[in-house]
């Protein structure tokens, strides 16, 4: 069957647990049609004007070259490093360069030879999925990777339908972004990019339309970009910074924003914790993604008193028995600017080790925090862990479920256990409206207080537990027998979503 990568089937597969839950409570037929594909699918392209870049020399030609006069070129910020090994050439490096250049080939001492490759227009496919607005604007994040489908967000605009309905906020479900990998990219380009991709959607867009925030390979920074876009030249322009979430704080970002994501795994984290009688503290953690999820999770857990024994990203994985200095980890990807992969590689506080082994280590908690269809059967046969806490989107594919059930793992499912970042996003949204600041302990009260809430309640309709608690009723979710945990999220945003149709009926 088909993967998150995007391959035929995908989406038919991502959706197999909303038909499930949608058998269990007898959806009504129309109701199954409005959310099985999306309201809107926009496809569209943006161009942008790319810079001259020195591109390293391939192996197999340096041989040619080896006689090349070195070039004298100024670096300084003249040459802008690229994650992906390439420079950007700004025009000033040729100002005092002594420059010899042989078939758009220089040799640069110190960094190696590289072939200049003019820069010019190119264009990017660019998508933004609206799946449904019946609880409110369309809201999710926007990802900048090479490897997104339509497929792809497809699946993961229906998933944002479903986690705003778990996390009771009033939005609806969206995702977008743009097929490109970012580290190829300078940050003037990506801001380019990004303006570009606001330019088109300006109409499809708005604070009570539909929302972006960050997601894989987009930030803050990029959110800032997407919001000066849609605002430029408009009078009335500080009532429209809802328009994005996930804003630095100085520009009308909410405190706890960055964190949210982590922070909700952790909360998830210790409402499974206390019902099991277990200890995060001293608990032995792996992480996979150290980017803002990852991280985020591991540095609130370790502060806790767990032991985060093994990290993993795209481009390696870093391993310590007695638990990795986190604080230092997150120096070396976040903060050393040398590091342009944001990777834990080269981190000399671990040993690295291959990734097959990664899902190996004996540990109580594994967090996927990373890209989707991670765990699969084979990696879940391999799992040493009492649960999978489920940070990324879709980390875990059918098979993976089935095995982690089989061998009584426990499993927090995405649309609650990452749902902390669209939850502090509504905060932002809401004190961007009412032109307020919250403290950073009152988003946080809020949101663990939601997040426990509602994961008590899906655990709750799982085991088939009739019960009304201060804080919730699982009366009306039941379905009158035990279910998966992640078929028992489903019912729970499938019955708050129907009961808008339900109770509005449709405009014909
Ligand atoms: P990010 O871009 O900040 O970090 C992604 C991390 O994943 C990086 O460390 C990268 O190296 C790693 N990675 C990428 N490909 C990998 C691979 N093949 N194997 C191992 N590691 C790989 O992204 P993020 O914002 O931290 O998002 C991570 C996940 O959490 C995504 O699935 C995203 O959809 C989900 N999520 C994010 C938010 C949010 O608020 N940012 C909210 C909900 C869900």
């Amino acid at each position: 069957m088909a993967g998150r990568n995007g391959k035929k089937g995908f989406y038919e597969e991502s959706m197999e647990t909303f038909y499930r839950a949608a058998d269990l409570i007898r959806m009504d037929r129309r109701v199954r049609m409005e959310l099985e594909e999306p309201d809107f699918e926009h496809i569209f392209y943006v161009t942008i004007d790319t810079r001259d870049r020195l591109v390293p020399l391939p192996e197999e030609e340096l041989r040619d070259f080896a006689d090349l006069r070195p070039s004298g070129v100024k670096a300084g910020d003249a040459l802008e490093p690229l994650a992906d090994g390439a420079f950007i050439l700004h025009r000033r490096a040729l100002l005092s360069a002594d420059f010899t250049m042989r078939q758009g080939v220089i040799n640069i001492p110190g960094k190696g030879f590289f072939r200049l490759e003019p820069g010019g227009p190119r264009k990017f496919k660019a998508y933004r999925i609206q799946h449904n607005q019946v609880r409110g604007p369309y809201k999710g994040g926007i990802r900048y990777h090479k490897d997104v489908t339509l497929d792809l967000f497809k699946a993961l605009a229906a998933d944002m339908t479903w986690k705003t309905a778990i996390a009771e906020v009033p939005f609806g479900g969206a995702k977008g972004g743009i097929k490109i990998d970012p580290f190829a990219f300078s940050r003037e380009e990506i801001e380019h990019l990004s303006l570009r991709y606001v330019y088109k959607l300006k109409n499809l867009m708005g604070p009570f339309l539909d929302i972006p925030a960050p997601d894989v390979g987009t930030n803050g920074e990029i959110m800032a970009f997407m919001m000066r876009q849609y605002t430029d030249g408009e009078r009335e322009h500080h009532a429209m910074r809802g328009v994005v979430t996930g804003k630095d704080v100085r520009i009308g970002g909410s405190e706890g924003r960055s964190r949210a994501t982590g922070q909700g795994v952790v909360y998830c984290l210790e409402e499974w914790a206390r019902e099991k009688g277990f200890e995060l503290r001293g608990a032995r953690v792996l992480v996979q993604g150290f980017g803002n999820v990852g991280s985020a999770a591991a540095e609130i857990l370790a502060a806790q008193g767990a032991a985060i024994v093994a990290v993993n990203d795209a481009h390696g994985t870093v391993h310590r028995d007695t638990g990795l200095d986190v604080a230092a980890l997150v120096q070396h990807v976040h903060h050393d600017p040398r590091n342009l992969r944001r990777s834990v590689v080269g981190f000399p506080g671990g040993t690295p080790i291959s990734k097959s082994d990664f899902w190996g280590v004996d540990a109580d908690i594994c967090i996927p925090a990373a890209l989707g269809e991670e765990i699969d059967g084979g990696v879940a046969e391999r799992l040493k862990v009492k649960i999978v806490a489920e940070a990324a989107n879709g980390p875990t594919t059918s098979e993976g479920d089935r095995v982690l059930e089989a061998r009584g793992i426990d499993l927090i499912p995405d649309v609650i256990c990452n749902a902390g970042g669209v939850t502090v996003s509504y905060y932002e949204w809401l004190q961007n409206q009412r032109l307020e600041h919250w403290t950073e302990a009152e988003v946080n009260g809020r949101l663990e207080q939601a997040l426990k809430k509602n994961y008590a309640l899906i655990r709750d309709v799982a085991r088939d537990r009739l019960r009304r608690t201060p804080l919730y009723d699982s009366r009306p979710y039941c379905v009158g027998k035990p279910i998966h945990v992640r078929t028992a999220a489903k019912v729970v945003a499938l019955k708050r979503i129907e009961a808008h149709y339900v109770l509005e009926g449709f405009s014909q």
